[in-house]
């Protein structure tokens, strides 16, 4: 029988574990392992920086629901792409990093990009590992990607010597490793279901929080029957949105600080209590509040608040214990309630408070003004994708979600850059359908120039920049004499040209009259289009009861 590549053993067992999408960026000494991904099968997409190469392949695990890959060169280009791995670890999304490595009968020596990778993607890993000999790659990406993929996902590592990928092997000599499975989905013990049930028939002031571990988990239908069946309230993490679409009637996204403060019974479903959530601390929440978790992970049940009732296991297939309980024994919370009618007050009263700011005319325009014709003119299937400061929280509170996994922002770590990268995972993971990026201006310059990745691979993304001149709001004009003020970009910045180099469209817009015809013409292109949107630097997020705890 013939002989084979390192690199293509590799590409063919990656793709035997069901990796269909990886991004990269080539050079010494991983070329022949791009190459013979895209002889495999793989979709391999090239970007111009190993950031947001690592950014785009956990985004696009956390779509598909597999693994998806982050091919890098030795040095330099891992220690790059650790910045995906950190925030993948964060978030708790699959990805598997491949990184080249100086050859080994070099090591020590000062070899070109030498480093110690493994150890370097150790700290942000599940498992990294380097691959030795060529007959235990099949071994090595099973277990890597088994374990990205099992349990609470995350990111893994494997490093691959320059020797490794050019060595030869008889193809009979290699031992053929099993093929991944999904993920088991274990089931909670019986009777915490139950108590959990009469854990929240007890309750006053129930509420129910979706995380992005539901969203992961497929849980989609399982938690839209659990509200509509038990007539709870609940509130949807970040990145939750959409699991139960957000304009569901029991949604409290409209008054998320009343709920919280209020509530005395949470069904805490697939999200942390971490400074997202003020680690479920008053004051944002009620000091006696009694909580109910459901994880897939053991260790994370009672975490900074004690869980009065832990179901440990798939969100998915514990949403469908407790409709199956239910089912046999019916029960729903009684919309007549106190809390039911306090909750839609504060919407209300919410709604009221950013209308007058909604209808400003006045240019150079506010958020709400800029988000009242993004929203009018969203699709319920577009892919959504939301970073920066303000940009990213106001987004978050108008652009509703009515699709699961349609969501993607800045996540767990608060990390500025990822948006492009994410962008394109989206628009390859999902080929046909459109995703829109709403970015700052901060936020769009970590990763601009991927705008060409874009434009190459012809995806339709449409690139929104909310301009405020900076990080928080940069002045209107820079100071004639003296440096500028940390926080300053270049208020007389035409961010849209970039699209233009590339032959994308390009909008700019400074007057509100002109917004929604702006994103009209660039939807009617069905290709990539930065629309340009110079907002007043003095704007802001409407007062909040509790700021975000970035402190
Ligand atoms: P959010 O930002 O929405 O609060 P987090 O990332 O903080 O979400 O938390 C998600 C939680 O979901 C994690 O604690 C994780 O262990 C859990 N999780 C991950 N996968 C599953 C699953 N299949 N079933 C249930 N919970 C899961
Ligand atoms: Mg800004």
């Amino acid at each position: 029988m013939a002989d084979i590549s390192g690199a293509r053993l590799l590409a063919r067992n990656l793709r035997q574990q069901g990796v269909e999408y990886v991004f990269g960026i080539v050079g010494f000494p991983v070329v022949p392992i791009a190459m013979a991904m895209q002889r495999e099968g793989i979709t391999y997409i090239g970007m111009r920086n190993e950031q947001s190469a690592s950014y785009a392949a956990q985004a696009a695990g956390y779509m598909t629901g597999r693994p998806q890959g982050c091919l890098v060169v030795s040095g330099p280009g891992v220690i790059h792409a650790l910045a995906g791995l950190a925030n993948a670890k964060e978030n708790l999304w699959p990805m598997i990093l491949i990184g080249g490595a100086s050859p080994t009968d070099q090591n020590g020596m000062g070899a070109f990009q030498e480093e110690d990778q493994v150890g370097a993607a150790k700290l942000w890993s599940k498992y990294a590992h380097r691959v030795e000999t060529l007959d235990k790659i099949p071994y090595y990406v099973e277990q890597a990607i088994r374990t990205s993929l099992y349990g609470r996902p995350g990111p893994v590592y494997l490093d691959m010597p320059a020797d490794v990928i050019d060595g030869r092997i008889e193809e009979d000599l290699v031992p053929i490793a099993p093929t991944v499975g999904d993920p088991p989905r274990t089931h909670a013990e019986p009777e915490s279901v139950r108590q959990a049930i009469s854990a929240l028939k007890s309750a006053e002031r129930p509420l129910v929080i979706v995380g992005k571990g539901m969203a992961w988990s497929r849980a989609e239908d399982e938690m839209r029957q659990f509200i509509d069946r038990t007539q709870l309230p609940f509130l949807a993490s970040p990145m939750g949105k959409g699991v139960v679409p957000d304009d569901h009637p029991l949604s409290v996204g409209a008054a998320r600080s009343h709920a919280l403060e209020q509530a005395d019974v949470i069904l805490l479903a697939g999200a942390r209590l971490n400074w997202i959530m003020h680690f479920g601390k008053p004051p944002r929440f009620n000091p006696n509040v009694r909580v109910i978790q459901l994880d897939v992970s053991p260790e994370q049940i009672g975490h900074n608040v004690p869980a009065e009732v832990g179901l440990v296991g798939d969100g998915r297939a514990i949403m469908g214990q407790f409709n199956a309980e239910l089912a046999d024994d019916p029960w729903s919370f009684d919309p007549e309630t106190p809390w039911r009618v306090s909750i839609a007050e504060k919407i209300a009263a919410n709604e009221a408070a950013v209308a007058g700011q909604r209808a400003d005319e006045s240019a150079p325009m506010n958020y709400y003004r800029a988000f009242r014709d993004i929203t009018e003119w969203l699709t319920p299937d577009d892919f959504i994708i939301g970073e920066g400061a303000n940009t990213m929280d106001i987004g978050r509170t108008q652009m509703a979600n009515l699709k699961p996994r349609r969501r993607l922002d800045a996540g767990s770590y608060g990390t500025m850059g990822i948006g492009l990268g994410f962008a394109v995972a989206a628009a390859v993971c999902n080929p046909g359908q459109r995703v829109v990026s709403v970015q700052g201006d901060s936020a769009f310059g970590f990763s601009g120039m991927e705008m060409e990745t874009i434009c190459r691979y012809n995806l339709p993304v449409i690139v929104v920049i909310l301009n405020n001149n900076g990080i928080g709001g940069g002045p209107a004009e820079l100071p004639a004499d003296g440096p500028p003020p940390p926080n300053a970009y270049l208020p007389t910045a035409r961010y849209e040209k970039i699209a233009e180099a590339f032959g994308a469209g390009a909008f700019y817009v400074d007057d509100p009259a002109d917004l929604r015809a702006a994103l009209d013409a660039a939807a009617a292109l069905d290709g990539p289009a930065i629309v340009h949107v110079k907002l007043n630097p003095a704007a802001g997020r409407k007062p909040q009861a509790h700021g975000w705890l970035t402190r």
